[in-house]
């Protein structure tokens, strides 16, 4: 598994084991003993993929290290800790952990759930890459079926919605009125005429010039594409 994990923890010889039982699932493991070294390292140029932290540390506690940690970063963060205790808090009250292992832990049992912690980001990471797709100054999301231009939510009719989301499944590749109009409404023999009346009022909605639109360009004698480039 390509990824990187940070352990926040003073006691070296914890750290090391834990680094020991990650490395042999090919996670690179970065150590810092402290949350002053660790919080420098995250803002630092180190790739960090998921935290594991200790509570009880020196200088600044893990409690106080997770607050200031969870205003700038989202990464997943599984504590470790002696203070048993301690356990139902972080889960109960939302304190940012996503994990809680007690000490004494097995470190084979910690690396499971640390490699269940970074499928779980990934995927989460990837879903959301595929659900957003930008194109100039707008943001269609996929999933929740709405269109931003800036800050403002474009309201889209369903078939609007369609034909921009057909469009943008393989950005910069001309579709034909026919293509559209398949994808789109799914019948053989329609009136064409009807794909470029949607584009035209999608023009309307989205384009800061609709006669010279510059994001749902027109392929002349054949169709549509959307442009994504830097032009835009
Ligand atoms: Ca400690």
């Amino acid at each position: 598994m390509n990824a990187s994990v940070l352990v926040v923890e003073d006691e070296l010889d914890i750290a090391e084991l834990i680094k020991l039982y990650l490395e042999k699932e090919g996670i690179q493991v970065l150590i810092a003993a402290d949350g002053e070294t660790g919080l420098e390292m995250l803002r630092g140029s180190s790739r960090v993929d998921l935290l594991i932290l200790d509570l009880n540390l020196p200088g600044l506690d893990g409690f106080e290290f997770l607050r200031i940690l969870r205003k700038d970063f989202e990464l997943p963060v599984v504590i470790v800790s002696a203070r048993h205790e301690d356990g139902d808090m972080i889960m109960g009250f939302g304190i940012g952990a996503d994990d809680f292992v007690p000490k004494p832990f097995s470190p084979r049992v910690l690396a499971a759930r640390v490699r269940a912690h970074l499928r779980r980001s990934r995927s989460r990471q990837s879903d959301a890459d595929s659900r957003l797709f930008r194109f100039g100054d707008c943001v269609l999301d996929r999933k929740s079926l709405s269109l931003f231009k800036g800050d403002s939510r474009i309201p889209l009719s369903p078939r609007e919605m369609q034909v921009l989301i057909y469009l943008s499944e393989d950005p910069g590749a001309p579709r034909s009125q026919q293509d559209i109009y398949d994808a789109v409404w799914g019948q053989d023999f329609g009136d064409l005429n009807t794909v470029s009346v949607h584009i035209q009022r999608l023009r309307q909605k989205l384009e800061d010039e609709p006669s010279r639109p510059r994001l749902i360009k027109t392929v002349y004698g054949f169709g549509y594409t959307l442009n994504t480039g830097e032009n835009v």
